[in-house]
């Protein structure tokens, strides 16, 4: 039996929160510090003083022996710089603890080594980490011992954002000015603050460590790059929402209690499609805690997994042949009061403040959907968008039945009269009670989902930060908000003016709603019909950021300023080129060193066995033939192995940026596949004992 734990007593025990702030502050403090959290005011020196003291002491009261400014800079993951609280020895040897206002509300790491995109030149290397104290403090505990995180942004000496936390609280200012302004066009006066909620739910495989070790692939890029299918996969789907093993049962088991420890809201757990996967949820947060606390979730799923003997893989596609992972980023607009825009009530027909935002949102993603394709893209994502179990790389909403009744009533004959209901559900067993019924079913292939009072994207990348889809998700309907009020301001009769531009919006864009299987061909035609756009791949979704479009949205709403945004697709060039050059490089090395040696090694044998049975006086065909296949493969190999060892070389005079991400693209990711195709039909004949590394069988179900 494994030990009781006491969710109530553990939950947030190393977060400095609410509770322990109100706890442990002197009043005016707190009372200052709630000013600035609630009403963005700057806090003064002394006010920082007493805090970090304060939260000094408790964290070392938590075994903390040091404090590191958290910033999340343009890598996707996390970085932080230790410093330990110890001030110089005073005259008798003796160290203090020490931690200043100053520094937890400045931090100034050397910024010169994260991608800046061309913001800030190498000698002007100086970056400030600026305390965001809307997302609490917390002690992580870990091999290193505890350390104080302070979550920060981080920017440069002139400004500019580097990181994904100072675009993504500019955005969700966006949206609360512009939803409170339109709030208060319906006459709404209480409210005082809205804000984007996150509830993202995070997929991940697990392997063994020791076999993982076995793998170059994996451990330089983090996926495989050659594998042959096992004869087992996905098909019987017989893992989904399957019996979790003990092994895997044990690691969610701690996972989630340190994540309660963090204050992190975890959920939902359980097997996911293909083998060796999985999924965890947390009940939904605010958006840029949602946002901190996925990589806190990243981050322990990687540390519990290694205590387990096991390792995570939070590549978006760690195996061809199976399902790859995502993140489905659930999102919704709530008040400071409990208001959730998004929710339709019973009747939405008669819901005209949720019509209307229903019909800007509608708007907001038709016109930037480019933009939010771009959100998703990343390195590993390429490879599930637009394959087969993945929503695909056209972006378009499923508003389910009852909502797509209520806006083509309203297109139609600009007046909604009624709502489907759900009624109740009738399974024909007499013993199970009555349900009642969603007035709409699921659907699982859409990309940008209406499910119930919040929208879903799934489109992005299970390693990817999902900082990226909210700034974009906030701004755009930000935008459409500020568009409608402008109009709605100056209307004389108000019902009148929400009706007309209810019915423009969703005239103007109903191209955008979907709710068919977005997995057809036929979808992919008809898409194309309607004009939206198929982005396939990363290079190609990049210069969405960098259009007059996006530079006016964002620089309109103050999230981006031009710079920042082209400083953004440059890193993203980068990012693509550097990535493809890794994988590359490690499919060279696997195939000279590893995989043809093996594969002489067999054909020696299969030829020693060739000679003996035929000096025996017996016929040796099979193996006769079984050696002309594997040397003919071999000889496809080394024919591929060079095409890709002159390409990646031509690679060092292409220009850097966007020539060379293309040539990546276009160059050297097919020379891949065609290495990794007699690479994987080799695996198929060579004798196991003899195949250098363990294979998808190994990996997937020996876990
Ligand atoms: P699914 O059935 O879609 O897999 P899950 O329970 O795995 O659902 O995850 C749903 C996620 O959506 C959770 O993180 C949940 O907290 C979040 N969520 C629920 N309601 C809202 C809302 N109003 N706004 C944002 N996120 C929400
Ligand atoms: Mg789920």
């Amino acid at each position: 039996m494994s030990e009781f734990t006491n969710v109530a007593e553990i939950f947030g025990s190393n977060v400095f929160n609410d509770a322990v702030m109100q706890e442990r502050l002197p009043k005016k403090v707190y009372k200052e510090l709630k000013k600035t959290i609630e009403e963005g005011k700057e806090l003064d020196l002394a006010t920082a003083d007493v805090i970090a003291h304060e939260m000094k002491e408790w964290a070392i009261e938590k075994g903390a022996t040091h404090y590191t400014h958290w910033f999340q800079p343009l890598t996707g993951v996390t970085a932080e710089k230790h410093d330990s609280f110890i001030s110089a020895p005073d005259k008798n040897g003796k160290v203090l603890m020490s931690f200043s206002g100053k520094e937890l509300i400045k931090g100034e790491p050397d910024a010169s080594s994260f991608p800046s995109g061309g913001l800030r030149a190498t000698f002007e290397a100086r970056g400030y980490t600026a305390w965001d104290c809307t997302s609490p403090a917390f002690v992580r505990q870990d091999a290193a011992g505890a350390t104080l995180c302070i979550p920060t942004a981080f920017c440069s000496y002139t400004g500019e954002a580097l990181d994904q936390k100072t675009p993504l609280l500019r955005s969700m200012e966006a949206i609360n000015t512009e939803a409170l302004r339109l709030l208060r066009l319906f006459g709404n006066t209480t409210s005082r603050r809205v804000t984007p909620s996150v509830g993202p739910e995070q997929e991940y495989f697990l392997v063994d460590k020791a076999k993982y070790l076995q793998r170059k692939d994996l451990i330089y890029t983090g996926r495989t790059l050659f594998g042959a299918m096992p004869p087992k996969g996905q098909e019987l789907d017989d893992h989904y929402f399957g019996n979790i093993r003990q092994r895997i049962a044990a690691f969610m088991k701690e996972v989630n209690e340190e994540l309660w420890k963090l204050g992190v809201t975890a959920k939902t757990q359980h097997n996911e499609v293909a083998p060796a996967q999985h999924e965890l949820a947390p009940i939904y947060a605010e958006c840029n805690v949602a946002v901190d606390h996925n990589q806190i979730v990243m981050k322990t799923l990687k540390m519990v997994a290694c205590r387990h003997g096991l390792q995570c893989l939070l590549h978006e596609k760690p195996f061809a042949g199976v399902n790859g992972s995502g993140k489905h980023n659930n999102w919704s607009i709530t008040t400071d009061d409990g208001i959730n825009l998004l929710d339709p009530g019973t009747t939405p027909h008669e819901n005209i403040q949720f019509l209307l935002v229903l019909a800007c949102i509608l708007k907001a993603v038709d016109t930037h959907v480019d933009l939010l394709r771009e959100s998703a893209a990343d390195v590993g994502n390429d490879h599930r968008l637009g394959a087969n179990e993945a929503p695909p790389a056209i972006i378009s909403v499923f508003l389910g039945e009852q909502l797509e009744d209520v806006v083509e009533q309203l297109i139609s004959t600009g007046e909604a009269t009624h709502s489907l209901k759900g009624g109740k559900l009738e399974t024909g067993v007499k013993t199970l009670p009555d349900l009642t019924k969603d007035a709409t079913d699921r659907n699982r292939t859409s990309p940008f989902a209406f499910t119930g009072n919040k929208f879903e994207f799934r489109m992005v990348g299970s390693k990817d930060s999902i900082a990226a889809p909210n700034i974009v998700l906030n701004t755009i309907v930000a935008e459409a908000f500020a568009e409608a009020s402008d109009v709605l301001e100056k209307a004389e009769d108000f019902d009148l003016a929400v009706h007309d531009l209810i019915k423009k919006y969703l005239t103007e864009h109903q191209r955008i709603v979907f709710n068919g299987n977005g997995y057809s061909d036929a979808w992919v035609e008809e898409a194309e019909r309607r004009g939206l756009p198929n982005i396939k791949s990363m290079v190609d979704a990049i210069p969405a950021l960098t259009t007059d479009k996006a530079i006016g949205l964002f620089e309109k709403f103050h999230v981006f300023t031009k710079a920042e945004l082209e400083s953004r697709a440059e890193i993203q060039y980068e990012t693509y080129a550097k990535a493809i050059n890794i994988e590359a490089k490690a499919m060279i090395d696997i195939a000279s060193k590893q995989i043809i040696p093996a594969v002489i090694k067999y054909t020696k044998s299969l030829a020693d066995t060739v000679n003996s049975v035929t000096a025996a006086g017996a016929e040796a065909s099979v193996q006769s033939e079984l050696l002309a296949e594997t040397s003919g493969l071999l000889s496809d190999t080394k024919v591929a192995l060079q095409k890709l060892m002159d390409l990646d070389k031509k690679s060092e005079e292409v220009p850097e940026g966007t020539e060379l991400a293309h040539y990546f693209h276009e160059e050297i990711v097919p020379a891949m596949a065609e290495l990794r195709a007699p690479v994987d039909a080799l695996e198929m004949i060579v004798d196991k004992e003899m195949w250098p590394m363990p294979s998808y069988g190994d990996l997937m179900f020996e876990v």
